[in-house]
Protein backbone atom coordinates (compact mmCIF):
# COMPACT_ATOMS: atom_id res chain seq x y z
CA UNK A 1 0.00 0.00 0.00
CA UNK A 2 1.39 3.45 -0.75
CA UNK A 3 1.58 5.22 2.57
CA UNK A 4 0.38 8.54 1.29
CA UNK A 5 -2.90 7.15 0.45
CA UNK A 6 -3.96 5.46 3.13
CA UNK A 7 -5.96 6.17 5.86
CA UNK A 8 -6.56 4.36 8.85
CA UNK A 9 -9.33 4.24 11.40
CA UNK A 10 -8.89 2.20 14.61
CA UNK A 11 -12.08 1.00 16.20
CA UNK A 12 -15.87 -0.40 14.53
CA UNK A 13 -17.63 0.94 17.46
CA UNK A 14 -20.58 4.20 15.70
CA UNK A 15 -17.52 6.25 15.90
CA UNK A 16 -14.93 4.63 13.68
CA UNK A 17 -18.15 3.35 11.22
CA UNK A 18 -19.44 7.15 10.81
CA UNK A 19 -16.23 8.59 10.64
CA UNK A 20 -15.45 5.91 7.64
CA UNK A 21 -18.96 7.16 5.96
CA UNK A 22 -18.39 10.82 6.15
CA UNK A 23 -14.99 10.58 4.66
CA UNK A 24 -15.71 8.47 2.05
CA UNK A 25 -18.75 10.71 1.45
CA UNK A 26 -17.02 13.92 1.45
CA UNK A 27 -14.10 12.61 -0.95
CA UNK A 28 -17.22 11.53 -3.49
CA UNK A 29 -18.48 14.84 -2.77
CA UNK A 30 -14.85 16.36 -3.53
CA UNK A 31 -14.77 14.30 -6.63
CA UNK A 32 -11.85 12.18 -5.82
CA UNK A 33 -11.21 9.00 -5.19
CA UNK A 34 -7.60 9.14 -4.56
CA UNK A 35 -8.14 7.51 -0.67
CA UNK A 36 -7.36 4.16 0.77
CA UNK A 37 -9.90 3.65 3.66
CA UNK A 38 -9.27 1.20 5.74
CA UNK A 39 -11.31 0.44 9.13
CA UNK A 40 -9.52 -2.44 11.64
CA UNK A 41 -11.86 -3.28 14.34
CA UNK A 42 -10.49 -5.82 17.48
CA UNK A 43 -13.87 -8.04 17.44
CA UNK A 44 -16.16 -10.35 15.23
CA UNK A 45 -18.64 -7.99 14.50
CA UNK A 46 -19.20 -4.38 14.04
CA UNK A 47 -20.88 -2.03 15.92
CA UNK A 48 -19.04 -1.88 19.73
CA UNK A 49 -21.70 -1.06 22.39
CA UNK A 50 -24.80 -0.99 19.50
CA UNK A 51 -25.96 -5.20 19.34
CA UNK A 52 -29.39 -5.81 18.85
CA UNK A 53 -30.27 -9.51 19.23
CA UNK A 54 -33.58 -11.70 18.88
CA UNK A 55 -34.93 -14.31 20.94
CA UNK A 56 -38.35 -15.73 20.57
CA UNK A 57 -39.91 -13.00 18.98
CA UNK A 58 -38.40 -10.97 21.40
CA UNK A 59 -35.77 -7.88 20.03
CA UNK A 60 -33.13 -7.58 22.93
CA UNK A 61 -30.97 -4.44 23.19
CA UNK A 62 -28.04 -5.86 24.47
CA UNK A 63 -26.26 -1.60 24.78
CA UNK A 64 -28.01 1.24 23.43
CA UNK A 65 -31.80 1.37 22.64
CA UNK A 66 -32.17 4.73 21.31
CA UNK A 67 -31.10 7.89 20.86
CA UNK A 68 -32.05 11.10 21.56
CA UNK A 69 -33.80 13.32 18.71
CA UNK A 70 -33.61 16.76 20.01
CA UNK A 71 -29.67 16.61 19.28
CA UNK A 72 -30.00 15.99 15.24
CA UNK A 73 -27.05 14.01 13.98
CA UNK A 74 -28.06 10.63 14.49
CA UNK A 75 -31.10 10.91 13.23
CA UNK A 76 -29.76 12.69 10.04
CA UNK A 77 -27.63 10.14 9.67
CA UNK A 78 -30.43 7.40 9.60
CA UNK A 79 -32.62 9.68 6.91
CA UNK A 80 -29.55 10.05 4.93
CA UNK A 81 -29.21 6.47 4.95
CA UNK A 82 -32.81 5.32 4.29
CA UNK A 83 -33.73 5.02 7.32
CA UNK A 84 -36.61 7.08 7.41
CA UNK A 85 -39.45 4.27 7.70
CA UNK A 86 -37.32 2.21 10.58
CA UNK A 87 -37.48 5.18 13.14
CA UNK A 88 -39.37 4.40 15.63
CA UNK A 89 -41.31 6.92 18.01
CA UNK A 90 -42.11 6.03 21.81
CA UNK A 91 -45.68 4.27 22.06
CA UNK A 92 -46.57 7.49 23.88
CA UNK A 93 -45.09 10.84 23.22
CA UNK A 94 -43.99 11.03 26.90
CA UNK A 95 -44.03 8.18 29.49
CA UNK A 96 -43.91 8.23 33.07
CA UNK A 97 -40.65 7.56 34.76
CA UNK A 98 -41.06 6.10 38.47
CA UNK A 99 -38.72 6.81 40.88
CA UNK A 100 -38.71 4.38 43.56
CA UNK A 101 -38.24 5.47 46.99
CA UNK A 102 -39.26 4.54 50.46
CA UNK A 103 -40.60 1.08 49.21
CA UNK A 104 -42.77 2.61 46.84
CA UNK A 105 -42.96 3.81 42.82
CA UNK A 106 -43.60 7.14 42.99
CA UNK A 107 -44.15 8.83 39.36
CA UNK A 108 -42.19 11.68 38.42
CA UNK A 109 -44.48 14.67 38.68
CA UNK A 110 -45.33 15.95 35.03
CA UNK A 111 -43.50 18.80 34.03
CA UNK A 112 -40.66 17.67 35.26
CA UNK A 113 -38.02 18.00 32.86
CA UNK A 114 -34.89 16.41 33.84
CA UNK A 115 -34.91 17.70 37.67
CA UNK A 116 -36.53 20.92 36.40
CA UNK A 117 -40.16 21.92 37.54
CA UNK A 118 -41.86 23.90 34.69
CA UNK A 119 -45.46 23.24 36.24
CA UNK A 120 -46.90 23.80 39.95
CA UNK A 121 -50.21 21.78 40.08
CA UNK A 122 -48.57 18.26 39.49
CA UNK A 123 -45.67 19.48 41.59
CA UNK A 124 -48.12 19.99 44.24
CA UNK A 125 -49.59 16.58 44.11
CA UNK A 126 -46.24 15.10 43.71
CA UNK A 127 -46.03 12.32 46.61
CA UNK A 128 -42.03 11.93 45.67
CA UNK A 129 -40.72 15.05 47.45
CA UNK A 130 -41.08 16.05 50.20
CA UNK A 131 -43.38 19.93 51.93
CA UNK A 132 -39.33 21.14 52.38
CA UNK A 133 -38.17 19.68 49.01
CA UNK A 134 -41.09 21.51 47.01
CA UNK A 135 -40.38 24.88 48.96
CA UNK A 136 -36.68 24.41 48.18
CA UNK A 137 -37.29 23.51 44.48
CA UNK A 138 -40.04 26.49 43.97
CA UNK A 139 -36.98 28.81 45.49
CA UNK A 140 -35.15 28.05 42.12
CA UNK A 141 -35.64 31.37 40.19
CA UNK A 142 -34.40 33.09 43.14
CA UNK A 143 -31.40 31.20 43.54
CA UNK A 144 -28.77 33.89 42.02
CA UNK A 145 -26.94 32.71 39.26
CA UNK A 146 -23.21 31.74 40.02
CA UNK A 147 -20.28 34.13 39.58
CA UNK A 148 -17.25 31.76 39.32
CA UNK A 149 -16.49 30.44 35.91
CA UNK A 150 -14.84 27.40 37.04
CA UNK A 151 -16.69 23.92 36.32
CA UNK A 152 -18.36 22.16 38.57
CA UNK A 153 -19.88 18.97 39.87
CA UNK A 154 -23.12 17.92 39.23
CA UNK A 155 -24.54 17.64 43.00
CA UNK A 156 -23.26 20.99 44.20
CA UNK A 157 -25.27 22.03 40.84
CA UNK A 158 -28.06 20.59 41.90
CA UNK A 159 -27.39 21.37 45.21
CA UNK A 160 -27.39 24.62 44.66
CA UNK A 161 -30.06 25.76 42.58
CA UNK A 162 -32.61 23.07 43.22
CA UNK A 163 -31.84 21.50 46.90
CA UNK A 164 -30.64 18.35 48.16
CA UNK A 165 -33.50 16.43 48.01
CA UNK A 166 -33.85 17.01 44.25
CA UNK A 167 -30.30 15.71 44.08
CA UNK A 168 -31.42 12.67 45.90
CA UNK A 169 -34.28 11.53 44.39
CA UNK A 170 -34.29 12.62 40.96
CA UNK A 171 -30.74 13.84 39.87
CA UNK A 172 -28.60 11.02 41.15
CA UNK A 173 -31.33 8.44 39.77
CA UNK A 174 -31.69 9.71 36.54
CA UNK A 175 -27.95 10.22 36.14
CA UNK A 176 -27.12 6.97 37.02
CA UNK A 177 -29.87 5.63 34.73
CA UNK A 178 -28.35 7.46 31.78
CA UNK A 179 -24.89 7.90 32.55
CA UNK A 180 -24.19 5.34 35.33
CA UNK A 181 -22.43 8.17 36.70
CA UNK A 182 -21.34 9.94 40.08
CA UNK A 183 -23.05 13.07 40.43
CA UNK A 184 -20.55 14.39 43.27
CA UNK A 185 -17.97 13.48 40.10
CA UNK A 186 -19.04 14.37 37.16
CA UNK A 187 -18.84 17.91 35.24
CA UNK A 188 -21.57 20.16 35.07
CA UNK A 189 -20.27 21.82 31.96
CA UNK A 190 -19.43 18.61 30.45
CA UNK A 191 -22.56 16.46 30.93
CA UNK A 192 -25.07 19.19 30.98
CA UNK A 193 -24.15 22.46 29.15
CA UNK A 194 -27.53 23.31 28.80
CA UNK A 195 -28.13 24.08 32.64
CA UNK A 196 -24.72 26.34 32.32
CA UNK A 197 -25.97 28.01 29.18
CA UNK A 198 -29.82 28.19 30.94
CA UNK A 199 -28.62 29.40 34.62
CA UNK A 200 -26.10 32.58 32.76
CA UNK A 201 -29.01 33.42 30.22
CA UNK A 202 -31.64 33.37 32.07
CA UNK A 203 -30.33 33.32 35.89
CA UNK A 204 -32.69 30.24 36.58
CA UNK A 205 -33.36 27.19 35.36
CA UNK A 206 -37.37 26.80 35.77
CA UNK A 207 -36.86 30.35 32.88
CA UNK A 208 -34.08 28.86 31.02
CA UNK A 209 -36.57 25.85 30.40
CA UNK A 210 -40.24 27.56 30.17
CA UNK A 211 -38.30 29.32 27.81
CA UNK A 212 -37.04 26.79 25.44
CA UNK A 213 -39.83 25.17 25.37
CA UNK A 214 -41.95 28.11 23.95
CA UNK A 215 -39.14 28.11 21.53
CA UNK A 216 -38.62 24.59 20.63
CA UNK A 217 -39.74 23.94 16.89
CA UNK A 218 -42.75 21.94 15.63
CA UNK A 219 -41.75 18.52 13.61
CA UNK A 220 -41.90 18.78 10.40
CA UNK A 221 -44.49 17.28 8.03
CA UNK A 222 -44.33 14.61 6.33
CA UNK A 223 -41.90 12.82 8.90
CA UNK A 224 -42.53 10.53 11.07
CA UNK A 225 -43.80 12.21 14.32
CA UNK A 226 -40.72 11.90 16.84
CA UNK A 227 -40.66 11.82 20.55
CA UNK A 228 -37.73 12.60 22.87
CA UNK A 229 -36.26 8.94 22.34
CA UNK A 230 -36.16 7.24 18.54
CA UNK A 231 -35.18 3.64 18.34
CA UNK A 232 -34.91 1.87 15.18
CA UNK A 233 -37.83 -0.69 14.02
CA UNK A 234 -35.51 -3.72 13.65
CA UNK A 235 -33.02 -2.46 16.71
CA UNK A 236 -30.08 -0.39 17.07
CA UNK A 237 -27.71 -2.69 15.36
CA UNK A 238 -29.80 -1.51 12.23
CA UNK A 239 -28.17 1.28 11.82
CA UNK A 240 -24.39 -0.24 12.31
CA UNK A 241 -25.16 -2.87 9.26
CA UNK A 242 -26.45 -0.14 7.42
CA UNK A 243 -23.32 1.65 7.79
CA UNK A 244 -21.05 -1.15 7.02
CA UNK A 245 -23.16 -2.02 4.14
CA UNK A 246 -22.69 1.63 2.68
CA UNK A 247 -19.34 2.08 3.14
CA UNK A 248 -18.29 -1.99 2.03
CA UNK A 249 -17.16 -1.15 -1.62
CA UNK A 250 -14.99 2.13 -0.99
CA UNK A 251 -13.38 1.34 2.78
CA UNK A 252 -11.54 -1.85 3.95
CA UNK A 253 -12.86 -3.62 6.98
CA UNK A 254 -10.37 -5.69 9.24
CA UNK A 255 -12.51 -7.74 11.75
CA UNK A 256 -10.73 -9.99 14.06
CA UNK A 257 -7.83 -7.71 14.01
CA UNK A 258 -6.76 -6.36 17.42
CA UNK A 259 -4.42 -2.79 17.01
CA UNK A 260 -1.29 -3.68 19.80
CA UNK A 261 0.60 -0.19 18.93
CA UNK A 262 1.17 2.58 16.79
CA UNK A 263 4.46 4.04 15.78
CA UNK A 264 5.40 7.54 14.52
CA UNK A 265 7.55 8.00 11.31
CA UNK A 266 8.52 11.29 10.01
CA UNK A 267 5.19 11.67 7.51
CA UNK A 268 3.55 8.62 8.43
CA UNK A 269 2.28 5.89 11.03
CA UNK A 270 2.89 2.03 11.28
CA UNK A 271 0.14 0.21 12.73
CA UNK A 272 0.86 -2.62 14.59
CA UNK A 273 -1.50 -5.63 14.74
CA UNK A 274 -1.27 -8.10 17.54
CA UNK A 275 -1.21 -10.78 14.50
CA UNK A 276 1.43 -9.32 13.70
CA UNK A 277 0.69 -7.02 10.72
CA UNK A 278 1.75 -3.31 9.90
CA UNK A 279 -0.45 -1.42 8.34
CA UNK A 280 0.86 1.90 6.81
CA UNK A 281 -1.08 4.88 6.92
CA UNK A 282 -0.79 8.58 6.40
CA UNK A 283 -3.51 9.88 8.58
CA UNK A 284 -5.01 7.91 11.75
CA UNK A 285 -8.25 8.56 13.24
CA UNK A 286 -8.68 6.48 16.87
CA UNK A 287 -11.85 5.65 17.67
CA UNK A 288 -11.25 3.16 20.67
CA UNK A 289 -12.15 3.79 23.96
CA UNK A 290 -9.85 6.38 25.50
CA UNK A 291 -8.48 4.02 28.14
CA UNK A 292 -7.33 1.55 24.76
CA UNK A 293 -6.61 4.80 22.77
CA UNK A 294 -3.65 5.73 25.53
CA UNK A 295 -2.01 2.19 25.13
CA UNK A 296 -2.22 2.66 21.15
CA UNK A 297 0.08 6.16 21.47
CA UNK A 298 2.04 5.58 24.05
CA UNK A 299 5.19 4.53 21.88
CA UNK A 300 4.90 8.21 20.37
CA UNK A 301 3.70 10.30 23.15
CA UNK A 302 3.44 9.38 26.74
CA UNK A 303 2.10 12.87 27.88
CA UNK A 304 -1.29 12.19 25.22
CA UNK A 305 -1.00 8.76 26.73
CA UNK A 306 -1.32 10.01 30.18
CA UNK A 307 -3.58 12.32 29.44
CA UNK A 308 -6.02 10.01 27.71
CA UNK A 309 -5.71 7.55 30.96
CA UNK A 310 -7.42 10.08 33.08
CA UNK A 311 -11.06 9.95 31.33
CA UNK A 312 -12.29 7.54 33.83
CA UNK A 313 -14.21 4.52 32.65
CA UNK A 314 -16.82 2.67 34.05
CA UNK A 315 -18.48 -1.08 33.55
CA UNK A 316 -21.94 -1.39 33.83
CA UNK A 317 -24.53 -4.35 32.74
CA UNK A 318 -28.00 -4.52 31.45
CA UNK A 319 -30.60 -7.61 32.22
CA UNK A 320 -33.21 -8.29 29.82
CA UNK A 321 -36.00 -10.11 31.47
CA UNK A 322 -38.75 -11.41 29.06
CA UNK A 323 -42.32 -12.38 30.73
CA UNK A 324 -45.67 -14.35 29.52
CA UNK A 325 -48.31 -11.38 30.51
CA UNK A 326 -50.59 -14.11 32.01
CA UNK A 327 -50.10 -14.29 36.27
CA UNK A 328 -48.11 -10.68 34.97
CA UNK A 329 -49.64 -8.71 37.99
CA UNK A 330 -47.37 -5.38 36.78
CA UNK A 331 -49.27 -2.83 34.25
CA UNK A 332 -46.02 -1.32 33.36
CA UNK A 333 -47.81 2.26 32.66
CA UNK A 334 -45.09 4.25 31.81
CA UNK A 335 -41.63 4.06 30.48
CA UNK A 336 -39.62 2.91 33.45
CA UNK A 337 -38.16 3.15 36.77
CA UNK A 338 -35.18 4.59 38.74
CA UNK A 339 -33.47 3.37 42.14
CA UNK A 340 -32.10 6.54 44.19
CA UNK A 341 -28.31 5.20 45.51
CA UNK A 342 -30.10 5.62 49.01
CA UNK A 343 -32.16 2.59 48.37
CA UNK A 344 -29.74 -0.05 48.63
CA UNK A 345 -30.54 -2.07 45.45
CA UNK A 346 -28.79 -3.68 42.68
CA UNK A 347 -30.82 -2.25 40.13
CA UNK A 348 -30.27 1.40 39.15
CA UNK A 349 -32.78 2.02 36.53
CA UNK A 350 -35.05 0.10 34.69
CA UNK A 351 -37.13 -0.15 31.33
CA UNK A 352 -40.40 -1.39 30.38
CA UNK A 353 -39.32 -2.26 27.05
CA UNK A 354 -42.27 -3.61 25.69
CA UNK A 355 -44.31 -0.33 27.30
CA UNK A 356 -41.80 2.26 25.75
CA UNK A 357 -41.57 0.58 22.35
CA UNK A 358 -43.40 -1.46 19.75
CA UNK A 359 -41.94 -4.11 18.30
CA UNK A 360 -40.19 -5.12 21.02
CA UNK A 361 -42.07 -8.40 22.14
CA UNK A 362 -44.93 -10.54 21.19
CA UNK A 363 -48.56 -8.89 22.39
CA UNK A 364 -49.13 -11.55 24.90
CA UNK A 365 -45.22 -10.98 26.35
CA UNK A 366 -43.20 -8.40 28.24
CA UNK A 367 -40.09 -7.35 27.92
CA UNK A 368 -37.61 -5.36 30.62
CA UNK A 369 -34.47 -4.23 30.79
CA UNK A 370 -32.54 -3.61 33.97
CA UNK A 371 -29.16 -1.56 34.35
CA UNK A 372 -26.89 -2.59 36.96
CA UNK A 373 -23.27 -1.33 37.84
CA UNK A 374 -21.75 2.16 37.32
CA UNK A 375 -19.89 4.34 38.81
CA UNK A 376 -20.90 3.24 42.76
CA UNK A 377 -21.52 -0.79 41.95
CA UNK A 378 -19.43 -1.64 39.32
CA UNK A 379 -18.33 -4.97 40.94
CA UNK A 380 -21.88 -6.13 40.03
CA UNK A 381 -20.93 -6.30 36.37
CA UNK A 382 -18.23 -9.47 37.02
CA UNK A 383 -20.91 -11.59 39.17
CA UNK A 384 -21.95 -14.70 37.87
CA UNK A 385 -25.09 -14.88 35.79
CA UNK A 386 -27.22 -16.86 37.98
CA UNK A 387 -26.24 -14.61 41.13
CA UNK A 388 -26.60 -11.61 39.26
CA UNK A 389 -29.99 -12.05 37.79
CA UNK A 390 -31.06 -13.72 41.25
CA UNK A 391 -29.96 -10.47 43.11
CA UNK A 392 -32.39 -8.32 40.27
CA UNK A 393 -34.99 -10.49 40.33
CA UNK A 394 -35.45 -10.00 43.85
CA UNK A 395 -35.51 -5.87 43.70
CA UNK A 396 -38.40 -6.58 40.16
CA UNK A 397 -40.37 -8.60 43.28
CA UNK A 398 -39.78 -6.22 45.74
CA UNK A 399 -40.39 -3.08 43.33
CA UNK A 400 -42.69 -4.43 40.98
CA UNK A 401 -44.10 -7.07 42.80
CA UNK A 402 -43.18 -9.71 40.13
CA UNK A 403 -43.70 -13.06 41.36
CA UNK A 404 -43.88 -15.00 37.99
CA UNK A 405 -40.63 -16.60 36.59
CA UNK A 406 -38.95 -14.81 33.52
CA UNK A 407 -39.22 -16.70 30.66
CA UNK A 408 -35.65 -15.94 29.49
CA UNK A 409 -32.75 -13.73 30.91
CA UNK A 410 -30.38 -12.36 28.67
CA UNK A 411 -27.36 -10.32 30.47
CA UNK A 412 -25.13 -7.99 28.31
CA UNK A 413 -21.82 -7.12 30.03
CA UNK A 414 -20.20 -3.43 29.71
CA UNK A 415 -16.52 -3.64 30.91
CA UNK A 416 -14.76 0.15 31.18
CA UNK A 417 -17.34 0.52 28.56
CA UNK A 418 -19.13 4.21 30.13
CA UNK A 419 -16.74 7.20 30.28
CA UNK A 420 -17.46 9.44 32.46
CA UNK A 421 -16.95 13.06 32.06
CA UNK A 422 -15.72 14.00 35.50
CA UNK A 423 -15.11 18.13 37.05
CA UNK A 424 -12.64 19.57 34.62
CA UNK A 425 -13.31 17.02 31.50
CA UNK A 426 -13.37 20.56 28.89
CA UNK A 427 -9.99 21.39 30.27
CA UNK A 428 -8.99 17.72 29.58
CA UNK A 429 -10.00 17.25 26.00
CA UNK A 430 -8.65 20.54 25.06
CA UNK A 431 -5.05 19.47 26.19
CA UNK A 432 -5.18 16.26 24.36
CA UNK A 433 -6.90 18.28 21.48
CA UNK A 434 -3.65 20.55 21.57
CA UNK A 435 -1.03 17.32 21.87
CA UNK A 436 -3.20 15.75 18.87
CA UNK A 437 -2.09 18.97 16.67
CA UNK A 438 1.02 18.18 17.59
CA UNK A 439 0.90 14.98 15.29
CA UNK A 440 0.56 15.02 11.53
CA UNK A 441 -2.91 14.04 10.37
CA UNK A 442 -3.67 12.25 14.38
CA UNK A 443 -7.44 12.60 15.31
CA UNK A 444 -8.95 10.61 18.17
CA UNK A 445 -12.67 10.49 17.94
CA UNK A 446 -15.75 8.40 20.09
CA UNK A 447 -18.33 9.20 22.97
CA UNK A 448 -14.95 9.98 25.70
CA UNK A 449 -14.50 13.32 24.18
CA UNK A 450 -17.36 15.76 23.14
CA UNK A 451 -20.24 13.97 23.92
CA UNK A 452 -21.19 10.31 25.80
CA UNK A 453 -24.22 9.72 23.53
CA UNK A 454 -24.55 8.27 19.81
CA UNK A 455 -25.75 11.30 18.62
CA UNK A 456 -23.05 13.30 19.93
CA UNK A 457 -20.67 10.59 18.85
CA UNK A 458 -22.23 11.10 15.08
CA UNK A 459 -21.39 14.50 15.39
CA UNK A 460 -17.91 14.25 16.57
CA UNK A 461 -17.31 11.58 13.62
CA UNK A 462 -18.83 13.96 11.16
CA UNK A 463 -16.76 16.52 12.49
CA UNK A 464 -13.67 14.55 12.11
CA UNK A 465 -14.03 13.35 8.62
CA UNK A 466 -14.36 16.89 7.56
CA UNK A 467 -11.24 17.79 9.43
CA UNK A 468 -9.44 14.98 8.13
CA UNK A 469 -10.48 16.01 4.38
CA UNK A 470 -8.99 19.62 4.79
CA UNK A 471 -6.04 18.37 6.27
CA UNK A 472 -5.40 16.35 3.11
CA UNK A 473 -6.45 19.00 0.66
CA UNK A 474 -3.96 21.42 2.14
CA UNK A 475 -1.33 19.61 1.72
C1 LIG B 1 -25.07 -0.33 28.30
C2 LIG B 1 -25.02 0.93 27.49
C3 LIG B 1 -26.19 1.59 27.16
C4 LIG B 1 -26.15 2.76 26.42
N1 LIG B 1 -27.34 3.36 26.06
C5 LIG B 1 -27.33 4.42 25.25
C6 LIG B 1 -28.55 4.93 24.71
O1 LIG B 1 -29.64 4.40 24.96
N2 LIG B 1 -28.48 6.01 23.87
C7 LIG B 1 -27.29 6.59 23.53
O2 LIG B 1 -27.29 7.57 22.77
N3 LIG B 1 -26.11 6.10 23.97
C8 LIG B 1 -26.10 5.03 24.81
N4 LIG B 1 -24.91 4.48 25.23
C9 LIG B 1 -23.65 5.11 24.78
C10 LIG B 1 -23.30 4.64 23.35
O3 LIG B 1 -23.23 3.25 23.37
C11 LIG B 1 -22.01 5.27 22.89
O4 LIG B 1 -22.19 6.66 22.74
C12 LIG B 1 -21.48 4.77 21.55
O5 LIG B 1 -21.89 3.47 21.25
C13 LIG B 1 -19.97 4.88 21.59
O6 LIG B 1 -19.44 4.47 20.35
P1 LIG B 1 -17.88 4.43 20.09
O7 LIG B 1 -17.69 4.01 18.69
O8 LIG B 1 -17.26 5.70 20.55
O9 LIG B 1 -17.29 3.33 21.10
P2 LIG B 1 -17.45 1.75 21.13
O10 LIG B 1 -18.85 1.37 20.83
O11 LIG B 1 -16.86 1.33 22.42
O12 LIG B 1 -16.53 1.23 19.92
C14 LIG B 1 -15.13 1.09 20.03
C15 LIG B 1 -14.69 -0.05 19.11
O13 LIG B 1 -13.27 -0.16 19.16
C16 LIG B 1 -12.93 -1.53 19.13
N5 LIG B 1 -11.58 -1.72 19.67
C17 LIG B 1 -11.18 -1.65 20.97
N6 LIG B 1 -9.87 -1.88 21.06
C18 LIG B 1 -9.40 -2.08 19.81
C19 LIG B 1 -8.12 -2.36 19.26
N7 LIG B 1 -7.03 -2.49 20.04
N8 LIG B 1 -8.00 -2.50 17.92
C20 LIG B 1 -9.09 -2.38 17.11
N9 LIG B 1 -10.33 -2.13 17.58
C21 LIG B 1 -10.49 -1.97 18.91
C22 LIG B 1 -14.00 -2.18 20.00
O14 LIG B 1 -14.08 -3.57 19.77
C23 LIG B 1 -15.25 -1.41 19.55
O15 LIG B 1 -15.89 -2.02 18.47
C24 LIG B 1 -24.90 3.30 26.00
C25 LIG B 1 -23.71 2.65 26.34
C26 LIG B 1 -23.76 1.47 27.06
C27 LIG B 1 -22.47 0.75 27.39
Amino acid sequence: MEKDKNILIIGGGIAGLSTAYYLKKGLEDRGTGCCNITLVEKGPRLGGNILTERLDGFLIEGGPDCFLSEKPWALALCRELGLEEELLPTKMPSGTTYVFSEGKLHPLPEGVILMVPTRILPLLRDTLISWRGKLRMAMEPFVPRRRQTTDESLADFVRRRLGEEVLRKIAQPLVAGIHAGDPETMSIRASFPKFVEMEQTHGSLVRGMLHRMRTTRTPQKNRTTLTMFVSLKSGMQTLVDTLADRIKDSVTILKNTAVERVEKETDHYVVKTEDGRSLIACALVVATPAWVSASLVKGFDERLSGLLLTIPYVSTATISMGFDKKGFSHPMDGFGFVVPEVEGRTIMACTWTSSKWDARAPQDKALLRCFVGGAKRGELVSMKDEPLAELVTKDLRDIMGIHTRPLFVRIYRWHRAMPQYTIGHMERVSSIEKLCEKHHALYLTGSAYRGIGISDTVRDAQTTAERLINTLFRQ
